[in-house]
């Protein structure tokens, strides 16, 4: 983990991805001071938080899929959202954090390039309705999250997380989510603020995909 920190320009966070990895590994990160940590199921840190109750300073990220039905939970449990893919669900985002009372910190999900595999926002729609997103109440607008599709090489994941930051940065917003195991590097040369790394870091995955 310090060879990667060490890596990183000043200003740029490790987020680590422990989906899918035991108490313990956490645990073991937590003693050499990572803080935050990412998980992309709610019932499975739900479990996690509770073994490590006494780890209260550790802040929580959810890198997943969000389903409605978990936004509750999610908000409940998590102090950032990685993966708002539309507005109906930055509506329920809102609704459920003023009922809460909860500021969750929320990077849009953004689709640079066609990608039937992921969700997230068309730029164009996002600069249409931009007005009216960057106007939610109860949450704290904060970046932009994006994956590159597999298919891509070094030089077309390097122009796409420029184009993240470049959209990041015509909206005002400071943050970019972007960067993992294999394409961090290229993402913090363009610009990244927050690499999700979670096999670099942990090795193979230890809890089967239920
Ligand atoms: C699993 C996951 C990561 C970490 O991926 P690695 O390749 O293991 O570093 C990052 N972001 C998201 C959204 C993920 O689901």
């Amino acid at each position: 983990m310090q060879e990667i920190k060490n890596r990183l320009p000043a200003g740029v966070s490790l987020l680590a991805v422990s989906k899918s990895q035991n108490e313990e590994s956490i645990r073991d990160l937590a003693g050499f001071g990572q803080v935050d940590f990412g998980e992309s199921r709610l019932q499975e840190a739900i479990k996690k938080k509770k073994n490590l109750y006494d780890l209260s300073r550790l802040k929580w990220h959810f890198v997943g899929k969000l389903q409605k039905n978990k936004v509750r939970g999610v908000i409940k449990e998590f102090d950032f959202i990685h993966s708002v893919d539309s507005i109906s669900l930055l509506d329920r985002i809102s609704k459920i954090a003023e009922e809460e009372r909860k500021m969750p910190k929320i990077f849009l999900q953004v689709k640079f390039r066609d990608d039937p595999s992921k969700g997230g926002f068309l730029v164009e729609d996002l600069l249409e309705s931009w007005s009216r997103i960057n106007a939610t109440n109860n949450i704290h607008l904060i970046g932009l999250m994006t994956i590159p599709p597999i298919s891509l090489d070094f030089n077309q994941r390097k122009d796409l997380f420029r184009d993240c930051r470049n959209l990041a940065n015509h909206l005002k917003l400071k943050d970019c989510s972007m960067g993992m195991s294999k394409d961090w590097g290229e993402a913090v040369e363009a610009g990244s603020t927050w690499i999700r790394v979670g096999s670099l870091l942990f090795g193979k995955r230890q809890i089967l995909n239920k």
